[in-house]
């Protein structure tokens, strides 16, 4: 019974969709926005996602990047925009069929079959999980483990997450709203409760606002986690 993410925030869209793959038996989870597909596919096996490109919280291509970053699994594109050069775009980003919107359930079977097709003849021995590699910082979503220079980070589950997320879109300045609408799952908020967990988080990485070499702080702006530029001074 193949197991199916729906991606997809528009309610009345998801709501048929589901049905639709239930009727079809297939096994159906569903979320609205990106960050809640990447927790999705860190903690449960897919076979196939289909990921709107419209989601409230990242570009549907980032939202790809990030899903490429941890999971080979198949993903469909379903989009309301017929933009060809921007479908093959996502196409050569990872994605392995799109949709334009509406679709016919006929048509989404269809897609649903050769994709698990394909990713059927591609082997059975899986792939090991991808892992999020930045630097010396190394992540892995899966076993929720994260070490840096080889050593194991004890984080808690916050801290966990924020790395993550941030380590997800490495060089990326990430806005403190949308850390804390991705990660504290929260509209508004504290900015000082993102910057108490990004302080302890500092410390676990050995380092200091003042000297940063992972996270940094751009003020007023956000937060961007990034590989140091070089190896961290040694004090005299
Ligand atoms: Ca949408």
């Amino acid at each position: 019974m193949p197991s199916v993410l729906v991606v997809e925030d528009d309610q009345f869209v998801r709501s048929a969709l589901i049905r639709h793959l239930t009727e079809a038996s297939h096994t159906v989870r569903s979320v609205g926005t990106a960050l809640e597909a990447l927790r999705e596919v860190a903690h449960f096996r897919f076979d196939v996602v289909i990921l709107d490109l419209g989601l409230p919280d990242l570009d549907g291509a980032e939202a790809l990047k990030m899903l490429r970053g941890i999971t080979d699994v198949p993903v469909i594109i379903a989009t309301a925009r017929d933009d060809e050069s921007e479908i093959v775009r996502l196409l050569n980003d990872g994605a392995d069929d799109y949709l334009t919107k509406p679709f016919s359930v006929e048509h989404l079977s269809a897609r649903m079959a050769a994709v698990l097709r394909r990713s059927r003849a591609a082997g059975s021995e899986a792939p090991p999980p991808r892992v999020i590699q930045v630097g010396g910082l190394s992540i892995d979503p899966l076993r929720r483990q994260a070490q840096l220079d080889g050593t194991e980070l004890d984080l808690t589950r916050r801290e966990f997450d924020l790395l993550t997320f941030l380590a997800g879109r490495p060089g990326v300045v990430v806005p403190r709203r949308e850390l804390l609408a991705e990660v504290w799952q929260q509209s508004y908020g504290d900015d000082q409760t993102i910057d108490v967990h990004l302080s302890w988080l500092r410390r676990k990485l050995g380092e200091t606002a003042a000297r940063p070499r992972y996270l940094h702080t751009l003020r007023g702006v956000g937060v961007k986690l990034q590989p140091p530029a070089a190896p961290p001074e040694q004090p005299a």
